[in-house]
């Protein structure tokens, strides 16, 4: 029998009624999806009750070409960095622009998304692990937070870590979607993890184990939009709004109400980030 299409429109994310007290860790709101919608966009995030959005910008050009979209938006707050994908930017000059803005602006909140990337492995590792070095030098001089991005790299991800002196310092594991020993490392080492849309995934059995063992405090919420969108909304591009479909995935998971979790990680975010 051949699966039974869907007609009915998926729940909104407002539906759910959650407080403002939620945030979304992780978006790339200036990248091109969203160029004729921000403005709803982020008003459905803030119906939906979002309290803070993280924008990721991917290097100082980022950052100095789209700040503007947000002004006027107290509640976003910006991280940048170079991401392991683009290597080949973050030459001094860049490192020494990323410190001017880091002087200039005060909603740069933490250098990110760095890190390691062997499965698009567009650079040599050892490429990798020398820029995600410098700028994790970089998050220590500015006395600020460091978000990492790490896909199909983890062993050697928090070996630089641990090597470097990161061992409780304000770490964030974006995107986390490992099994339960990651989860264990991560937390054991003093990290924060930020849970997103893949979790709601009925395949994804492994990372929904994982969550077990996270501690309430060190949880937050996140959508990598446009990437990775949640049930039920799969298959669209992803917004700021649909971590409220994340929370209540993790909720249940966890056998908790969905508005326990969404204002939990919420307030972790706001403690981490320093909001
Ligand atoms: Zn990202």
């Amino acid at each position: 029998m051949g699966k039974k299409k869907n007609s009915k429109p998926a729940r909104l994310p407002q539906s759910l009624a959650l407080p403002c007290t939620g945030v979304e860790s992780h978006a790339h709101l200036d990248l091109a999806p969203f160029s004729s919608d921000i403005q709803e966009v982020l008003e459905r995030a803030k119906e939906s009750g979002v309290r803070h959005i993280c924008n990721v910008f991917l290097g100082h050009d980022a950052w100095k070409k789209s700040r503007h979209l947000f002004d006027g938006h107290d509640e976003v707050f910006f991280i940048m960095g170079t991401h392991p994908s683009h290597v080949d930017q973050c030459t001094d000059a860049e490192l020494d622009a990323m410190r001017a803005a880091f002087a200039e602006d005060s909603r740069l909140r933490g250098v990110g998304e760095i890190g390691l990337d062997y499965y698009w492995d567009h650079f040599p590792r050892e490429a990798q692990k020398e820029i995600f070095i410098k700028q994790l030098h970089l998050a220590k001089e500015l006395d600020t937070r460091v978000i990492i991005h790490s896909r199909d790299a983890a062993e050697d991800t928090i070996t630089i870590l641990e090597a470097e002196g990161f061992v409780d310092y304000p770490v964030l594991w974006h995107c986390f979607g490992g099994n339960t020993e990651l989860a264990e490392r991560i937390v054991k080492n003093g990290w924060y993890l930020s849970i997103p849309g893949t979790v709601t995934y009925p395949k994804n059995e492994e990372a929904r184990e994982a969550l077990k063992v996270i501690p309430l405090d060190r949880m937050l919420v996140e959508t990598d939009s446009p990437y990775l969108t949640p049930v039920p909304y799969r298959g669209k591009r992803n917004e700021p709004a649909y971590t409220v479909f994340t929370a209540e995935c993790i909720a249940k998971e966890l056998g908790m109400e969905t508005e326990e979790i969404w204002t939990t990680c919420g307030n972790n975010a706001v403690r981490f980030f320093g909001l």
